[in-house]
């Protein structure tokens, strides 16, 4: 089974001409409202595969709480580990304009009360775990207690979004860490690493994780673990909406792992998921089912 210890929030969007400056009032379009969040969209995006998840999260005795609560149900999300109450459900204020890009707002909200205390008292669920997937959008005591939690044989994958530095000891129970080319500069500190992937991924791998995956957009994704680094074919598709694909890429290499896969048949199914995701709005939405990724 997978567990994903992570975030849950309200994704609030509006479209705008342009964004307000300070003082500033502007009008945008209707307001739509979206399951979010990276725990939220990797519990989701392994459910739709298949994989049995659960969640372990925290969100407000609210409206957004309990919308995030159907959206798990609804996709087959174990949700016993979902926390209720202790502050409002996260939010991301969300403005897009005319181009697509974002500029976004978080309010960590019941995010931020996601203890080390409520990682303790989830013990079952660690223990029915061979694959732990978390990201940053929790405290990072909290992400420490979790690697402190894995169950003997279990696994521990971690996506470090939002990045910031990583302790030693979370950095080195990664298998694997998995970083895109913003979070793989910040993780090594902004050192000058070369022009090449490759090179990241390498430098990553000595800083201790026991594997490495780069994920390269419309271009893949590179894999290292050993002295081995190699390529994931990316998969051609016409791109709509790219929001939520990290998730969707994480969710599905972390349950392939679970099942006894290779870090790189796990790497080259994830790259299919992703691709997949990447071709509709929205992202829990745009998720695919397994059938679905067979088809592409
Ligand atoms: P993030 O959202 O964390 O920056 P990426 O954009 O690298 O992550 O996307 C994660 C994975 O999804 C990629 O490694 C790739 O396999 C797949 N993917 C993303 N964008 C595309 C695309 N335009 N075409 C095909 N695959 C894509």
């Amino acid at each position: 089974d997978l567990l994903v210890v992570g975030s849950a929030n309200a994704d609030l969007v509006i479209g705008v001409e342009r964004r307000p400056g300070a003082g500033e009032t502007v009008l945008g379009t209707d307001l739509a409202v979206h399951p979010g969040g990276k725990g939220a969209n990797q519990a989701v995006a392994a459910a739709r595969l298949g994989a049995r998840t659960a969640l372990l999260a925290r969100v407000g005795d609210d409206d957004y709480g309990r919308l995030l609560l159907d959206s798990q149900r609804a996709a087959g999300v174990d949700t016993v580990g979902v926390l209720v109450g202790g502050a409002p459900t996260g939010v991301a204020l969300i403005t897009v304009d005319p181009s697509g890009d974002n500029s976004i707002v978080v309010s960590p909200g019941a995010n931020g009360r996601l203890v080390p205390g409520d990682v303790r008292a989830a013990a079952s669920l660690f223990h029915a775990s061979r694959v732990v997937s978390t990201q940053l959008e929790v405290p990072l005591e909290t992400v420490v207690e979790v690697v402190r939690s894995l169950a003997p044989d279990s696994r521990f994958v971690l996506n470090p979004s939002p990045p910031r530095p990583l302790p030693q000891e979370v950095l080195a129970a990664c298998d694997p860490l998995i970083v895109n080319e913003h979070e793989a500069k910040v993780i090594l500190g902004g050192s000058c690493v070369g022009d090449r992937p490759e090179d990241w991924a390498r430098i990553l791998l000595a800083k201790g994780p026991r594997s490495v995956v780069v994920t390269l957009g419309a271009e893949g994704a590179l894999v290292a673990s050993g002295a081995e680094v190699s390529r994931v074919p990316s998969v051609k598709v016409d791109a709509v909406d790219t929001t939520g694909a990290g998730d969707a890429f994480t969710a599905a290499l972390a349950w392939r792992l679970g099942t006894g896969e290779s870090l790189a048949d796990a790497a080259a199914y994830a790259a299919r998921v992703g691709a997949a995701a990447v071709t509709r709005a929205g992202a829990q939405a745009s998720y695919p089912t397994a059938a679905e990724v067979e088809a592409l």
